[in-house]
């Protein structure tokens, strides 16, 4: 009985999220002019219950950029029907309680207008320009309060009044300084400090309640409890989880049982409010302080003009501010930055909301003013959103080179940032059931910069039974070979790896492409035909594919001409080097920079055909392990193999592997090599990559990072971080010279 009572309650809540879901994609298809003065209400329904789901219930079931559509929608809905009350403020309501101590809390956090692009913080520069010299403000200033305002700034905006802002607005965009920073995703604290100490520290519970965790904070290593400042403080900041922390924390949950987080903000905001504040502590959550909430105070007793000097002056008094502020002379320098931000923010280990833009006279910002939601003399510049709301419709199993089978996720048509999404990789099967993704499941999509989409979590909430589980299949779904599965159950398999025409084909494929075989004139779509017309069957026959040439030029499409540059480029192409054929042969994990390293073991035609190196003649070899050397032995060894292989032989020109010195038994292993420094100087001497091509001559290993595995430095001029950590480790260091004479030994 309680159970029924249990499913109906369940499915009740479930139908309502479907109902409220579907409601919330129509509203954001719906264009403004259709919307009546009547949805206003119907939109701040939605808002609260998305507000319940995300804050209460932590099981979001739209994206965070969906979320603030709606308020955007609902901002546009009231200028459109006039509303004088601010909408916005009606839909906060019905918060879950908490168990922290509610405080008030009656300085207000300042929400800052956005743009998505950059040509908006043009515009922005030009009002803030616009307002300071707004006709009826210069007239101001030869009243009393042009003669207060005294900064450099301000002097020159009284030589220029009478100019014409529009018509040569360049000289005065030098006038204006930015300062520029991060913009987090809000999880923030205030404390509160009094002779020289931390009082206390609150954290905002919902749109209108604060709490105060004054206990758990006092837990956490880089929070001051005692400052360099005797008077009253309120210091803001944002707290922020590494998104390393963030992936180990939910792999230790994922061990134990325990609640995963669906992100890094989620994570943080719940790490504070531990009731046990030991957890708290062994979060490794980050603090910058970024404002303060008494800012009118603390400018005025400290005498300060100048909003860089303000933050800076934070880490004065010994708080941690944001690993990024700058500070910018004039607009175009500052989005010239903001362009070239991306690659930037590959490298934060923390999730960045986008940039704040803000002027740096703290005088001017009066004079520039508010509108009634925002200040005007800053603005939020924010990164395209990541996260996307879709649904899996099916799922694919393609097979590859080297006979692995990847699931494909055929996905409901989404428009990310105008590219149509509809497919999605799944890696694996495994990471089918870490997600545990089924066929009709709604799901969070993330689409980051040029990166294809991955599907992040499930909706859980509105799955509705009909879900169907996504098997791994039992055959090959192309020669329905039984499938194998490796030892870790990762990768699933087609055995068939001769017969299997679709490995083949991906192995014709890879072969040809430009870091190996490098042919021109040739094309997937050609080879895949080639290899259908049975004129091709394995790699060697690429290289007698002339014997067809007549069959080929009866097909349609191919004339005489492209033919023949074919048959040229196949001609050039068998002068190969061993290590590239080595990397054109899809033995699994054998890729470039394997091959690179195996191709010291093949040093004749003998070597290629009869390769028997067992695993402990050759473990000493730079990163080569136990299952590497199987698949390596294994590929050599097939007797199918050998006959292409011998076939290979004779038709190609094999460049096989010389050492510059004769490797002794005893040095059979690559010594690992690293580089570092400016080049300037000894350019003429000799290039980097002839530095590299040299050390591998010997049998020696170019490796990308110092680490104790490292068996010498070659250091130049300017050489940084690696020389300091080579000489920490102990590791020896050569310049030039003293590398070349090692060369010849
Ligand atoms: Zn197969």
């Amino acid at each position: 009985m309680s159970n029924l009572k249990e499913n109906s309650k369940w499915e009740n809540f479930f139908n309502e999220n479907i109902k409220k879901l579907e409601e919330t994609k129509n509203f954001s298809k719906k264009n403004i002019k259709d919307f009546k003065k009547s949805d206003i209400k119907i939109l701040q329904n939605l808002i609260n219950f998305h507000s319940n789901l995300y804050y209460n219930e932590e099981k979001p079931i739209i994206s965070d950029l969906e979320y603030d559509e709606l308020f955007k929608k609902l901002e546009i809905l009231e200028k459109k029907f006039g509303l004088e009350k601010k909408q916005t403020d009606l839909v906060w309501a019905n918060f879950k309680e908490s168990s922290f101590k509610k405080v008030a809390h009656s300085r207000p956090m300042i929400s800052l207008d956005n743009t998505y692009n950059w040509e908006d913080l043009k515009k922005f520069n030009e009002r803030v320009i616009k307002n300071i010299f707004d006709e009826k403000k210069s007239e101001n200033l030869n009243t009393k309060e042009s003669e207060n305002l005294n900064t450099k700034e301000s002097k020159n905006l009284k030589n220029i009044k009478n100019l014409n802002w529009k018509n040569t607005e360049k000289p005065y965009f030098e006038k204006i300084k930015y300062t520029l920073e991060y913009k987090f995703d809000w999880v923030w604290i205030e404390l509160i400090y009094k002779n020289w100490k931390l009082i206390q520290a609150i954290t905002r519970w919902n749109w209108i309640e604060w709490e105060d965790v004054t206990e758990n904070i006092m837990q956490i290593k880089n929070i001051p409890k005692k400052i360099n400042y005797p008077n009253y403080l309120e210091i803001r900041w944002e707290i922020v989880m590494p998104i390393s922390s963030f992936e180990k924390l939910n792999f230790e949950a994922k061990k134990t049982g325990e609640k995963i987080f669906s992100n890094p903000r989620n994570a943080a905001s719940w790490s504070i409010r531990m009731k046990n504040n030991e957890i708290t502590k062994k979060r490794n959550l980050q603090f910058f302080a970024y404002d303060l909430a008494n800012f009118e105070e603390f400018i005025l007793s400290e005498k300060k003009e100048n909003y860089f000097e303000v933050i800076k002056d934070l880490e004065k008094l010994w708080f941690e501010i944001s690993s990024y502020f700058e500070e910018f002379d004039w607009i175009e320098k500052l989005i010239e930055k903001i362009n070239n931000f991306s690659d930037f923010k590959k490298n934060i280990d923390f999730e960045v909301d986008g940039l704040v833009v803000k002027v740096v006279d703290i005088n001017l910002w009066k004079k520039i003013g508010s509108t009634e939601h925002h200040p005007k003399y800053a603005i939020a510049y924010k990164f395209p959103a990541e996260i996307f709301t879709t649904k899996i419709i099916s799922v694919e199993h393609q097979i590859g080179r080297t006979g692995t089978l990847t699931p494909v996720a055929n996905l409901e048509k989404i428009n990310i940032w105008w590219v149509i999404v509809k497919r999605a990789t799944l890696h694996n099967y495994e990471e089918i059931e870490d997600l545990d993704i089924k066929i009709w499941d709604n799901i969070f999509i993330k689409r980051a910069w040029e990166v294809i989409p991955k599907i992040i979590s499930v909706i859980k909430e509105l799955r509705n039974w009909e879900e169907k589980t996504i098997k791994i299949p039992e055959f090959c779904p192309n020669c329905e070979t039984k499938l194998k599965k490796d030892e870790w159950k990762v990768r699933v398999y087609c055995p068939n790896f001769f017969w299997c025409s679709a490995q083949i084909k991906e192995k014709l494929v890879w072969a040809i492409w430009k870091n190996w075989f490098n042919i021109d004139w040739f094309w997937e779509k050609q080879i895949k035909l080639f290899f259908d017309l049975w004129f091709i069957k394995n790699l060697s026959d690429i290289f007698e594919l002339e014997k067809y040439k007549k069959e080929i030029l009866d097909l349609e499409w191919f004339q005489e001409k492209s033919v023949n540059k074919l048959f040229l480029a196949i001609q050039k192409a068998k002068k190969v080097e061993i290590k590239t054929l080595i990397a054109s042969l899809s033995i699994f994990w054998v890729w470039k920079k394997v091959s690179k390293i195996l191709q010291i073991l093949f040093k004749s035609k003998d070597d290629l055909l009869n390769f028997s190196y067992s695993y402990e003649e050759i473990e000493k070899l730079y990163e080569i392990w136990p299952e590497i050397w199987q698949n390596v032995y294994n590929f050599f060894n097939n007797l199918e193999n050998k006959i292409i292989l011998k076939k290979l032989e004779d038709i190609l020109e094999i460049k096989y592997f010389v050492p510059l010195v004769e490797v002794e038994e005893s040095e059979f292993f690559w010594k690992k090599v690293c580089i570092t420094g400016s080049f300037e100087k000894d350019w003429k001497k000799i290039s980097r990559d002839d530095l590299i091509e040299k050390l591998e001559k010997k049998a020696w290993f170019f490796i990308n990072s110092v680490s104790k595995n490292t068996d010498f430095l070659l250091a130049w001029e300017k050489a940084g971080t690696k020389l300091k950590k080579a000489l920490e480790l102990w590791i020896e260091v050569l310049n030039l010279e003293g590398f070349l004479e090692k060369l010849k030994k």
